[in-house]
């Protein structure tokens, strides 16, 4: 999960970066294009203004032409020739709007037959308001001048006029040439140039005394005449201009611009809003600006297809990265789920796993309404099935019990793989009497038999159950008060039980108790009882039982069943097992030495303690220290242990034997040894557990068990004991069948070191 979030962050990362890339290349690909047609239109400015400047010069060179060829035939006195010469011209140049040659007193002289009917001899430039300042400096200018573009009334015509003073060799003004050019709004009117389409040309005079500028030509088609030539270019718009202007070439002013020997170029709102491109050159001979005008569609269209071919292929790149992207995200996704679940679950089983369980038991409490059972599952034997037929076939069982809890669950329970053969199952809390049924049907699915690899098996489950909020409020703990349930249930044995208060109280005092018995050896609290064997032939002590006794301050008196098997439970058998032996052989020396008699000494050894590895080397080690005559020395064993592990005990047995110390076979008829087991076992006596003893009165057929066990022992020459004896009765039977061995409270119960040597020395008087 992680992992591909990483993923999609890079992604996203990239994404960002390659677009802040894709708009820098295009802000770069929009500067090349916008430049370079900004230099495009300022060459183009240049040209124009270049050839309008050239044009003009050629139309000045013109007029002094004529104004000198007036002046020369006037000279010739051939006058009459004048008017038919301009008329000609006139006839030749059908651009110009009349031919007039003013004197320098400010009359006309000369003009072209068409403006005939203007009265033009009334008219005195030098007199006139309108025209006095105008004509004065064309007198005083050595150049050509244009007038302001105006509306010639005689011909009906909006024209261009030029003024021209001619002058002698000295520079004496003699007259001034006049003349108009009428105006067409085309755009090779002025000029004849390539690559002029899409653009306009502006011409635009220079400010005049007042301050104005105003419009000498736009070759725009459509425009309002009157409008655009009769009134001056706005202030705002200047500034405005200005503004355009400096924003592409800083600290540049109108004044440096007039000297500015190149075009400019830039870009300015035209009054329909749009944006323009301008270039724009100063003629300072004739004192006006050239504008060329074009419109920025083809920037944009340039620009646009390039951002068409660049957003493409980002796109394409973009979805072949998304693509990657994803298929690496899924792949990761599948493989972090695939993890999850294997770290979830357990691969034998494919049931769930404690992790799983964990992680999950919130939301499953919450869809109980927060109650509900842990129950806790735990095969019987199953290590019997894993040492007898193998792993293999252990787990193949494993499986098919997996396979039948799964289908005994209902959808919304939880079934967990504890581990090896255990089992947790969380269920809906139900009724005592439901939940009963539901165990024992659970049990009944369960231990029906399995068929596997051609063999049949039967297995039993021990179950605990631990409810909530009954028993406890957190998890970990309701676990482990199912487990300690699943304990108790494993007494009997597939069956199950309920965690009870009882079971809290037991479960508590065991605690208790393993705490105090860790202490016990060390503050002296444990001591050796002797519970004397008599040979039934003749009534002679044949030896002692010893027992071990527990005195503690807290608990008061602790029978050795209960805190023997704590002791197993927690390891501390084998010191208490050493107490026991180095007590039992100190004692019975002493007693020994005291009554001068042989005396067989029986020891009870766990089963714990018996399979330590190093048992019987630690016991010849205490024989040796002790000096104690091990062939006066029995082990009792309790049935139990000769089935659990044949292959294993078996050469214990054999080795214990071969040292010269008898091994008998406690609470005898309890188990399940076999005829033929017993056969192989190395046994020396068969203890008749006082069960059979107790009922060996009434009851004929125990009485028949009992009998066949001694003739069991007969047969296998073992002797025979039998233990619990307390009447006289019980003797009489026991003598009748021939039992060799008798111990009980008939005879004595279980004596302190003193009370047994008082016990042996009365019964040698
Ligand atoms: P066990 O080995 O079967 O011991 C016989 C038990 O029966 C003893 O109980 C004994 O006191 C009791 N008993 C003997 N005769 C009679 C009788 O006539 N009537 C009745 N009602 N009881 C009789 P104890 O001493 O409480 O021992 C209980 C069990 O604790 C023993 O069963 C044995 O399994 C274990 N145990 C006792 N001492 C030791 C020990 O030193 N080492 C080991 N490993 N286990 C011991
Ligand atoms: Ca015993
Ligand atoms: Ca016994």
């Amino acid at each position: 999960m992680i992992l591909t979030n990483n993923i999609w962050k890079i992604f996203y990362a990239m994404l960002l970066g390659a677009l802040f890339l894709l708009s820098s290349m295009l802000y770069s690909v929009y500067t090349d294009i916008s430049e370079r047609h900004h230099s495009q239109i300022e060459h183009y400015t240049s040209i124009v203004e270049n050839a309008i400047h050239a044009d003009l010069y050629e139309k000045e060179i013109m007029l002094n032409f004529i104004g000198h060829e007036i002046l020369n035939q006037q000279k010739n006195n051939t006058i009459n020739y004048i008017s038919t010469f301009l008329d000609n011209f006139l006839a030749e140049n059908r651009k110009l709007a009349g031919l007039g040659f003013i004197g320098v007193d400010g009359k006309f002289r000369y003009y072209s037959s068409n403006l005939n009917n203007l009265n033009l001899e009334n008219v005195n430039f030098l007199q006139d308001e309108n025209t006095k300042q105008s004509f004065t400096r064309v007198l005083s200018s050595e150049q050509m001048l244009l007038g302001r573009t105006y509306y010639f009334e005689a011909i009906k015509k909006w024209v261009i006029p030029f003024r021209k003073t001619i002058r002698d060799k000295n520079g004496t003004a003699l007259g001034v040439m006049s003349t108009g050019l009428q105006l067409q709004n085309s755009k090779n009117y002025l000029i004849d140039t390539e690559g002029l389409e899409n653009k306009e040309i502006l011409i635009i005079r220079s400010k005049d005394k007042e301050g104005l500028m105003y419009r000498q030509y736009y070759s725009k088609k459509g425009i309002n005449f009157i409008d655009y030539y009769n009134t001056p270019v706005s202030n705002e718009q200047m500034k405005l201009s200005l503004k355009e202007i400096q924003y592409r070439y800083p600290n540049l002013t109108l004044e440096k611009l007039r000297k500015e020997p190149k075009s400019i170029s830039f870009l300015l709102k035209n009054s329909k809003n749009i944006t323009m491109l301008y270039g724009l050159k100063f003629d300072p001979i004739y004192r006006h600006w050239i504008l060329i005008e074009s419109t920025t569609d083809e920037i944009r269209g340039e620009f646009l297809t390039v951002v068409y071919i660049y957003i493409s292929l980002f796109v394409i790149v973009l979805i072949l990265f998304f693509i990657l992207f994803k298929k690496i995200a899924t792949s990761e996704n599948k493989k972090s789920a695939e993890l999850i679940y294997q770290a979830e679950h357990d691969l034998l089983t494919e049931l769930p796993n404690r992790v799983y369980m964990y992680k999950h038991i919130i939301e499953w409490r919450k869809y109980h309404s927060d109650k509900f059972h842990i129950i806790y599952i735990d095969l019987d034997n199953f290590k019997n099935i894993n040492d007898k037929f193998g792993h293999k076939t252990g787990d193949k069982v494993l499986v098919q019990v997996s396979k039948r809890l799964k289908k005994f669950i209902s959808q919304h329970d939880m079934l967990i793989r504890q581990g090896g053969d255990e089992f947790i199952l969380l269920t809906k809390s139900r009724s005592e009497h439901k939940l009963d049924n539901y165990l024992k049907s659970l049990i009944t699915i369960v231990s029906k038999e399995y068929f596997i690899d051609d063999k049949e098996f039967r297995i039993g489950l021990s179950i605990g159950v631990a409810r909530y909020p009954l028993d406890a409020s957190n998890v970990e703990e309701l676990l482990s008060l199912a487990d300690t349930a699943m304990y108790e249930a494993k007494k009997v044995k597939n069956t199950y039980s309920l965690f009870s208060e009882n079971l809290r109280h037991q479960t508590a005092l065991k605690a208790d108790m393993e705490q105090e018995l860790r202490a016990a050896i060390k503050k002296n609290e444990l001591y050796m009882v002797y519970q004397p064997q008599i040979t039934l032939k003749d009534g002679s002590i044949y030896g002692v039982e010893a027992l071990v006794r527990w005195e503690n301050k807290k608990l008061g008196y602790v029978g050795p069943d209960k805190f023997i098997a704590i002791a197993e439970q927690t390891g501390l058998i084998m010191e208490l097992g050493e107490f026991i032996i180095r007590r039992a052989f100190d004692e019975l020396n002493s007693i020994k030495e005291k009554i001068k008699q042989e005396l067989r000494l029986s020891i009870n050894i766990s089963v714990v303690q018996f399979m330590e590895k190093s048992f019987l080397e630690d016991l010849l080690t205490l024989i040796e220290l002790y000096e104690f005559n091990k062939k006066e020395l029995t082990l009792e064993l309790t049935e139990s242990l000769s089935i659990e592990d044949l292959d294993e005990v078996l050469p214990l047995l054999n080795a214990v034997r071969a040292e010269g110390i008898e091994i008998s076979l406690d609470d005898f008829g309890t188990g399940y040894s076999s005829l033929s087991m017993l056969r192989e076992l190395p046994i020396d006596e068969l203890k008749i557990d006082k069960s059979f003893i107790d009922t060996i009165v009434e009851d004929e057929k125990e009485k028949s068990l009992v009998r066949n066990i001694i003739n069991i022992g007969e047969n296998f020459s073992m002797k025979t004991l039998a233990e619990g004896v307390e009447t006289q009765e019980q003797v009489r039977i026991l003598k009748e069948n021939d039992c060799d061995i008798i111990q009980g409270y008939y005879y004595s119960k279980p004596l302190k070191y003193e009370k047994l040597l008082e016990y042996l020395l009365s019964m040698k008087s």
